[in-house]
């Protein structure tokens, strides 16, 4: 029995919120804040059971400070966006509570994710008794787990891993980002970058791409992009001598964002209009649709997985292991689109694994530090389940 606080009101955290309320032998109490109250006040309607709901803005310290001491959570679990992850860590440190996310620290003016900021914390969470689990979602997070489930099990080592990510599904919208536009835009305008051969190799943005296969989906355009949970892997994956990450887009999508970018839609820097500063794409996010509303008309699946090519026992082997997971399915459980529900139910296993102490020491560490066991069981459990391939490589 523990009480978590859930910070953000947006898809993910509908998600994780409907998941926390469904296991109510660890999640007993669950208060709900953001810096809209009155969209925690809607989630929370929703729901069969009752929760505790409030306003923070998660940006100020002494204000988080002040609510973690309000409601003594066991964890903060955070699903606000990138740029709240440090004060997040801060007011747990302060308040000595254990922390959890779903993607890594960014600064607001530089469109650039590492974990070095974040990473930064270990020795003082190791010191102060409390625990970060970093990167809970899907991508980074279940992919981490496969990529550690793999190694445990299937491989002596790991030469090459493939992480592909295909949502298949359609909208209806002729343009709409899947998550937080803001962050979703931020992460495949900047350069494309991937690892080999014990160096970083960087590419122009959507300049590489391929058809890959993707089970129950079939052939999908994939781009190469560079994604998180690449840095932390090449540091805990035995042998590793190259790492990519794939993400599909469709010609329409890629269509609609080079005109943004070519008129200046995108800029993340502020420029004046009418007397007023206006960051052109927190303009752009006013416009598009907000990507908790996607789900009601959603058809179609997502498969994201991880493809390995290694050795075990002195022989070659290529194999995949991926889930599956249809968007109409997703919005009929919990009232979200499947990359909400993709994000937000390996966000609740995560904490799950923290406050049962199956995961459990002090520190700031990233998924796969963990045995993947008992969170791939859970992702069974929970409404992700996941398949094996064997055989498959990006190119068949
Ligand atoms: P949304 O934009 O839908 O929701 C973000 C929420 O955070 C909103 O409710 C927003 O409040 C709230 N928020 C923003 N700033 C503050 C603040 N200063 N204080 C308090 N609350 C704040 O985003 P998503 O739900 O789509 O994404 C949530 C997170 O999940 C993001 O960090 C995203 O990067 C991550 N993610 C991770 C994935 C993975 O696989 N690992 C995949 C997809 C997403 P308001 O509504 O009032 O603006």
């Amino acid at each position: 029995m523990a009480a978590v606080l859930i910070i953000g009101a947006g898809g993910v955290s509908n998600v994780v919120v409907h998941k926390c309320a469904q296991v109510s032998e660890v999640f007993s109490d669950i208060v709900l804040a953001s810096r809209t109250q009155a969209k925690c006040d809607a989630i929370a309607r929703s729901l069969r059971r009752t929760i505790t709901t409030a306003q923070v803005d998660a940006d100020d310290v002494g204000q988080m400070v002040k609510l973690i001491k309000k409601h003594k959570p066991d964890l903060v679990l955070n699903v606000a966006l990138p740029y709240q992850d440090l004060p997040i860590m801060d007011a747990c440190l302060e308040t000595k509570v254990d922390y959890l996310d779903t993607a890594n620290y960014e600064p607001k003016d530089v469109a650039k994710f590492e974990y070095k900021w974040q990473w930064a914390y270990q020795e003082r969470y190791r010191k102060a008794g409390i625990m970060a689990l970093l990167g809970s979602g899907f991508d980074p997070g279940v992919t981490n787990v496969f990529c550690a489930y793999a190694q445990k099990h299937f491989y002596d080592e790991i030469h090459t891993v493939d992480i592909v990510d295909c949502n298949a599904g359609e909208h209806g919208h002729p343009f709409a980002t899947n998550f937080n536009p803001e962050i979703n835009i931020r992460e495949i305008t900047q350069k494309g970058k991937y690892w080999e051969a014990g160096a970083w190799k960087e590419i122009d943005p959507m300049s590489v791409s391929l058809d890959v296969d993707y089970p129950e989906v079939g052939p999908k355009r994939s781009y190469l992009l560079y994604h998180e949970e690449l840095e932390s892997l090449v540091k805990h994956i035995k042998g590793l001598k190259r790492i990519r990450f794939w993400m599909t887009f469709g010609q329409a999508y890629i269509t609609h964002l080079q005109v943004l970018q070519n008129v200046g839609m995108t800029r993340i820097d502020p420029v004046e209009f009418q007397g007023h500063k206006i960051v052109p794409l927190e303009f752009l996010k006013a416009l598009l649709p907000d990507p908790g509303s996607l789900g009601t008309n959603y058809k179609g699946k997502t498969c994201i997985g991880c493809i390995f090519d290694g050795v075990k026992d002195g022989r070659r082997k290529n194999m995949m292991i991926y889930n599956v997971c249809d968007h109409a399915e997703c919005f009929k459980e919990t009232g979200s689109q499947a990359i909400s529900y993709t994000t937000g139910v390996p966000a609740m296993i995560g904490a799950k694994m923290m406050l049962t102490g199956k995961w459990k020491k002090p520190g700031v560490w990233n998924m796969e530090q963990f045995d993947p066991d008992p969170f791939m069981d859970d992702l069974n459990k929970y409404g992700l389940p996941w398949k094996i391939l064997e055989g498959k490589t990006l190119e068949n």
